[in-house]
């Protein structure tokens, strides 16, 4: 979508977006970072009179403002943002070392760490790999600081640097989360989510519950259709679901036709009256293709649900609810089981 800018572009808007959010004092994070660099970019003239009206008529930009803004105008990153924000990462280490060579005026440890770090960041495989080299950098870049008094008012230039370092990898540490196909969290998001809340009930001794979901008769659905309806009826059956569920509540793909629901503070009585819900929104619906081509007329789904029982690990409390799900396929589909 960027890949016309060029790098002192993409630099400006970097820097201009990082400025605005500390003097509005805005946080940086992943999602406030991107809806201030579209606006400084104002590739999007809705996105900017939308802003420049609220800088207007309020002194504060809320967590819920941004949230609104996030989601209506930038929930559409792609793959190709993601390749643009892992280039930029480089560019921007890349920058980063000029900044402090010229600052300092000779070859520091820091500038050598830097054209070290830059290549790695070609070799890097995974987001995983590139958080212990940001981290590498940003630890650098403190011992630097304390070290170079000489480069201190420099320095602010290199920590909006870091920041912008920091909100774009965050940005590729969500992307990674979440599932390609239907757009929701993925199992790794859901995995992460559920330690959190299994150690916030062991702390706090908190109820939550837990609803897994599964296609029915999925299979068959694909051998008549094909694949590409069944994609398209996935992506369906996701966001659905994902609409359904609370803000709170983190809805996820856990892995082929079947997926996760995390309820925190529901008690198995509530879950079992949403995943209800869910189950009898699919039964009522008939499909109907965009593009035309044949699909069945409705889909439906039958669900497991179950509370978590103090104490328990995260892989006791998934075999539970896979067998309440199993038990609704054995009662014949098209329901939900509770265990
Ligand atoms: P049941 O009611 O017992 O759940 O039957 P089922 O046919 O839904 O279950 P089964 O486990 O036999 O088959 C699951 C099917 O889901 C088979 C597989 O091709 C399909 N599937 C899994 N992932 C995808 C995907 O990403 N896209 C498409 N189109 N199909 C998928
Ligand atoms: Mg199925
Ligand atoms: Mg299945």
């Amino acid at each position: 979508m960027y890949r016309d800018d060029t790098r002192e572009q993409i630099e400006s808007f970097q820097k201009s977006a990082i400025e605005i959010m500390h003097t509005l004092g805005i946080p940086v994070t992943p999602h406030n970072y991107t809806v201030w660099y579209r606006y400084v970019r104002q590739e999007e003239p809705e996105l900017v009179s939308v802003i420049d009206a609220l800088r207007q008529t309020n002194d504060r930009f809320t967590h819920d403002m941004m949230d609104s803004l996030f989601l209506q105008f930038c929930e559409d990153i792609n793959e190709r943002e993601l390749i643009r924000l892992r280039d930029e990462l480089q560019e921007m280490v890349t920058e980063l070392y000029r900044t402090v060579s010229d600052l300092s005026g000779e070859s520091s440890g820091f500038t050598s760490t830097m054209i070290e770090c830059a290549n790695e960041l070609n070799e890097v495989e995974s987001v995983q790999e590139i958080r212990v080299v940001v981290a590498r950098i940003v630890d650098q870049a403190r011992l630097f600081g304390e070290k170079s008094a000489r480069v201190e008012e420099g320095l602010d230039t290199v920590q909006l640097e870091l920041d912008s370092l920091r909100a774009a990898l965050s940005l590729l540490q969500e992307e990674v989360r979440r599932d390609e196909l239907t757009g929701i969290a993925n199992r790794k998001a859901f995995d992460e989510a559920l330690a959190r809340q299994i150690s916030l009930s062991r702390r706090r001794n908190r109820v939550f519950s837990v609803i897994m979901v599964d296609i029915d008769h999925f299979k068959l659905v694909n051998d008549t259709y094909g694949h590409l309806i069944g994609d398209q009826i996935l992506k369906y059956v996701a966001q659905r679901i994902d609409v359904r569920v609370r803000h709170e509540d983190i809805a996820a793909r856990f892995g082929g036709e079947e997926f996760i629901v995390l309820l925190p503070e529901t008690g198995s009585e509530s879950a079992l009256m949403v995943a209800e819900g869910i189950r009898q929104a699919f039964e009522n619906t008939s499909l109907r293709s965009e593009s035309g081509k044949e699909m069945p007329g409705t889909v439906t789904v039958s669900a497991g649900v179950t509370e978590y029982q103090f104490g328990e690990s995260a892989s006791d409390l998934v075999a539970r609810v896979d067998s309440a799900l199993y038990k609704a396929k054995n009662n014949g589909r098209n329901q939900v089981c509770l265990i």
